[in-house]
């Protein structure tokens, strides 16, 4: 018995070295931090039948409050890109207008097309084609081609806006983006009214998704569009920070 319990405890001792030595070679530095946060908020969550169009997909939750924020270093960049990207220009966009809020459909086209104009401006690709198209039956969440951004309930008080991207496994380029806004937030012009989620910013940050550019929670880089968190009257998203433009001019050119 005594020798079955001293194998049993090498067995154990052995085990336990292997798990601390595996966990040991995770870096413990802000990047580990900020990958392990990753697939929490942007798991890539299908996959459709294998081919040469064989596509994945990957959601980006846009939270109002950090749970967990990552603390930041001073060397950071604060812009990652998703490795993946478009190919072929304009990218074009269909907006569904309809929402239980009466948000005007003015100010919703408005909004969004100057978040698609401002990363446009940015990079001397046409990257958003300048129009846009309206279409009241379009759908969040609906693979078919179409950029779809619309408003519904997302049933969590907590998540803003939800940004889905399809891309192809082979080639890593991205075939379609949906946007959702939540219903559950009241939703503006923050410059007005600084008690509404300010649609122009957050579209601003979700078009980052529909391009390429991931979510940073570094506390470091608060200030860039692509920061994932954000709160009512927020406007710092509009414009697009250094580390922002960095990112999206390394996919599309200066
Ligand atoms: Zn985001």
């Amino acid at each position: 018995m005594r020798k079955i319990n001293l194998v049993a405890i090498f067995v154990l001792a052995i085990l336990l070295t292997s798990l601390a030595t595996a966990s040991m070679l995770i870096p413990a530095d802000d990047n580990a931090k900020e990958n392990a946060k990753a697939p929490e908020n942007s798991p890539v969550i299908s996959i459709t039948p294998a081919g040469e169009w064989e596509l994945e997909r990957v959601d980006f939750i846009h939270y109002a409050k950090p749970t967990n924020p990552a603390k930041g270093s001073r060397t950071e960049t604060c812009y990652k890109l998703m490795g993946v990207k478009w190919k072929t220009f304009p990218v074009t966009y269909t907006i569904n207008p309809t929402n239980s809020l009466n948000i005007s459909e003015s100010f919703i086209t408005s909004a969004v097309q100057t978040s698609a104009e401002t990363w446009d401006a940015a990079t001397s690709q046409e990257l958003f084609s300048d129009a846009y198209v309206i279409n009241y039956t379009a759908q969040y969440g609906t693979q078919n081609f179409q950029n779809a951004i619309a408003f519904g309930d997302y049933p969590d008080n907590n998540v803003i806006a939800v940004t889905s991207v399809w891309y192809t496994r082979v080639g890593k380029q991205i075939v379609e983006f949906d946007q959702l806004y939540n219903t559950r937030f009241d939703w503006g012009d923050a410059t007005l009214n600084p008690l509404v989620m300010d649609l122009q910013n957050i579209a601003t940050h979700e078009l980052g998704h529909g391009v390429g550019l991931a979510d940073i929670y570094s506390t470091t880089c608060t200030g860039v569009t692509m920061y994932g968190y954000s709160t009512e009257g927020e406007t710092s998203k509009r414009t697009l920070e250094q580390p922002d433009v960095t990112g999206l001019q390394g996919m599309y050119g200066i």
